[in-house]
C-alpha cells in the first residue's frame, strides 16, 4: 500500500481484526476457565431434577414426559436397563457416547461429559453437538435403574437476543469502517494539498497560497509551511534584486572601460586625452575591485555559521589606525578631524570591525564639501562600547536615512554628484554590528549634516 489513505484503511481492518481474535481468545480462556465447570453443574442440577421427579411419578407415562422436555430445549438420550437407547429431541450429530461412561452411570454415578469434554481449544465445544458432550444421571423407573443423557439443543440456546447482538457488532463494525474512511479522507486532503505546495516550492514557484484553515498540528504545519513560502518568495525577489544589481553594478565601469580602451587605440589622439581615458579606466578598475572585495565580505557575512573570530583587542588604537589611513584624503579635501577616544577593549571580530570605522569615516569624508570637520568620539559604558562620527555634509532626507542599509542602496545625489561608491558600505556596517549584537542609529539632516553612532554591548 504505497497511498496514506490505503495504509489507514489496511491498518483500520487490521486491528478490528486483531482486537476480534484477541477477544475470542480471552473469552475462550475464561469460558474454559470458569463457564465450562458452571455449565456442567447447571445441567448436572437439571438432570437430577428430572431423575428425581420420574422416582417421585413412579408409572408415568415415560416417553411423552421426555418428548415434553425436548420440546422445552433439550437433547435426551435415554439408555433402558436392557440398552437400547432411545433419543429425544433432534438427533445427536456424533452417537460417540462411550460404553464405560454408560455403565458408570447405571452404577449410579454421574456423567460429566460437558465438563470433561477433551480439551477443546474453543468455546465452540460447548456446542458441539455430539452425545459424549452431555451429562448422565441414574434414575428407577419400575424398580429397574435406567441411565438418562441431556444437553441443552443448540437450536434452542440461540435466542432471538443473540442474533441481535450478532447483528449489532456487524453493522458496528461497518460503520466504524465506513467513518474511519471518511475521517482519514478529510484528515488526509490537507497532506496531499501540502504535498503539491511543496512540489511547486521544489520548481522555485512561490506563489501558493495555502486554503488550510485548522487549528490542529496540520494547521501548524501548514502555517509553518506558509511562512516558509513566504520567507522563501521574499529571498527569491531579493536574490533576484540582488544579481540584477550586481550586474549593472559590474556592467557600467565594464562598459566604461571597454569604450576608453577603445578612444585609447587611436594613435591621433591628443596626450591629455590619452592621460584622461586612462585615468578613467584606472579608477574604474578600482571601483570594480572594491565592488568585488565587498562582496566578497557580504557573502562572508552572510553564512548560517556565525564567521566572527572573536577576541579582545584595543579599539581606541584600531580607530585611530583608520583615521591614520585615510590622512591623505583629509589633507586632500582640507578636512580635520576630531577625536575623543577612550582606551577601550573590547571582545569581538578586528577584521570586521574594521570594516565599520573604514566605511563610515570614507562615507563622512565623502559627503562633506572640503574644508569641513569630523567628530569621532569613542566611549566605553557600564554594559557597551559606544562609537560615534559626526560631519558637517550634506546630510540625508528621511527617506534616505531609512534605505541606506539596503544592498547597493545610493541617494540619487550621490550618484549625481559623481561621488565614488557601491551602495555596499553601510551593509556591510549594519551587518557586522548586528552579528556583534550591536545597533546602529543614524541622527541626519538634509544639508546640515549626518551623526553615525555604534553601539556594541560588552560580553
Ligand atoms: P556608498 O558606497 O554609496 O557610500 P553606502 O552604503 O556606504 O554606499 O551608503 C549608502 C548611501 O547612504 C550613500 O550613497 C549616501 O547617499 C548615504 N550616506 C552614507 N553616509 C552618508 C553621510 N555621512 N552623509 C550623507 N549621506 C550618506
Amino acid at each position: 500500500m504505497k497511498s496514506l489513505y490505503g495504509k489507514f484503511l489496511v491498518l483500520t481492518v487490521g486491528i478490528m481484526l486483531a482486537s476480534a481474535i484477541v477477544a475470542f481468545l480471552s473469552v475462550n480462556t475464561y469460558y474454559h476457565r470458569y463457564l465450562k465447570g458452571e455449565n456442567d453443574a447447571k445441567n448436572v442440577q437439571v438432570a437430577e431434577q428430572i431423575a428425581l421427579f420420574i422416582e417421585a411419578n413412579d408409572g408415568m407415562d415415560l416417553p411423552t414426559y421426555f418428548n415434553m422436555l425436548a420440546s422445552t430445549g433439550y437433547k435426551l438420550l435415554v439408555k433402558s436397563p436392557a440398552g437400547d437407547a432411545t433419543v429425544y429431541g433432534e438427533a445427536f450429530r456424533d452417537d460417540n457416547l462411550e460404553d464405560e461412561a454408560i455403565e458408570k452411570v447405571y452404577s449410579g454415578e454421574v456423567y460429566h461429559g460437558m465438563r470433561d469434554l477433551k480439551a477443546e481449544t474453543f468455546v465452540t465445544g460447548y456446542f458441539s453437538n455430539e452425545s459424549a458432550n452431555t451429562i448422565g444421571v441414574p434414575f428407577i423407573y419400575d424398580g429397574k435403574t435406567y441411565a438418562l443423557f441431556l444437553r441443552p439443543d443448540i437450536k434452542m440456546l440461540f435466542t432471538e437476543i443473540h442474533y441481535l447482538l450478532g447483528g449489532m457488532v456487524i453493522v458496528m463494525a461497518i460503520i466504524s469502517i465506513l467513518a474511519m474512511l471518511v475521517v482519514a479522507r478529510k484528515l488526509i486532503a490537507p497532506i496531499v494539498v501540502l504535498t503539491k505546495a511543496t512540489k511547486k516550492v521544489g520548481e522555485e514557484q512561490f506563489t501558493s497560497e495555502l486554503s488550510i484553515d485548522r487549528r490542529d498540528e496540520i494547521g501548524q504545519l501548514a502555517k509553518s509551511f506558509q511562512q516558509m513560502i513566504d520567507r522563501l518568495s521574499e529571498n527569491d525577489q531579493i536574490r533576484k534584486a540582488f544579481v540584477s544589481d550586481v550586474s549593472h553594478d559590474f556592467q557600467s565601469p565594464l562598459l566604461n572601460i571597454k569604450g576608453y580602451a577603445d578612444l585609447l587605440s587611436d594613435e591621433e589622439l591628443p596626450a591629455n586625452e590619452r592621460i584622461r581615458y586612462a585615468g578613467i579606466i584606472q579608477s574604474e578598475t578600482e571601483r570594480l575591485s572594491t565592488l568585488t572585495k565587498q562582496l566578497l565580505l557580504l557573502t562572508s557575512l552572510d553564512q548560517l555559521i556565525s564567521p566572527l573570530q572573536k577576541k579582545a583587542f584595543r579599539v581606541d588604537q584600531q580607530v585611530k589606525e583608520t583615521v591614520l589611513k585615510f590622512q591623505w584624503l583629509l589633507q586632500e579635501k582640507e578636512m580635520s578631524i576630531m577625536l575623543e577616544i577612550d582606551e577601550v577593549t573590547y571582545e569581538g571580530d578586528p577584521a570586521f570591525l574594521e570594516k565599520v570605522w573604514e566605511n563610515l569615516l570614507s562615507n563622512a569624508l565623502k559627503y562633506s564639501p572640503d574644508g569641513e570637520a569630523i567628530d569621532i568620539r569613542l566611549t566605553e559604558q557600564a554594559n557597551e562600547v559606544c562609537f560615534s562620527i559626526e560631519d558637517t555634509g550634506i546630510g540625508m532626507s528621511f527617506e534616505t536615512k531609512n534605505r541606506i542599509f539596503d544592498r547597493f542602496y545610493r541617494a540619487d545625489d550621490s550618484r549625481t554628484r559623481e561621488v565614488e561608491g557601491t551602495g555596499l558600505g553601510l551593509s556591510i556596517v549594519e551587518q557586522v554590528v548586528r552579528l556583534h549584537d550591536g545597533r546602529v542609529e543614524v541622527v541626519s539632516e538634509l544639508g546640515k549634516g549626518t551623526t553615525f553612532i555604534v553601539y556594541l554591548p560588552k560580553l
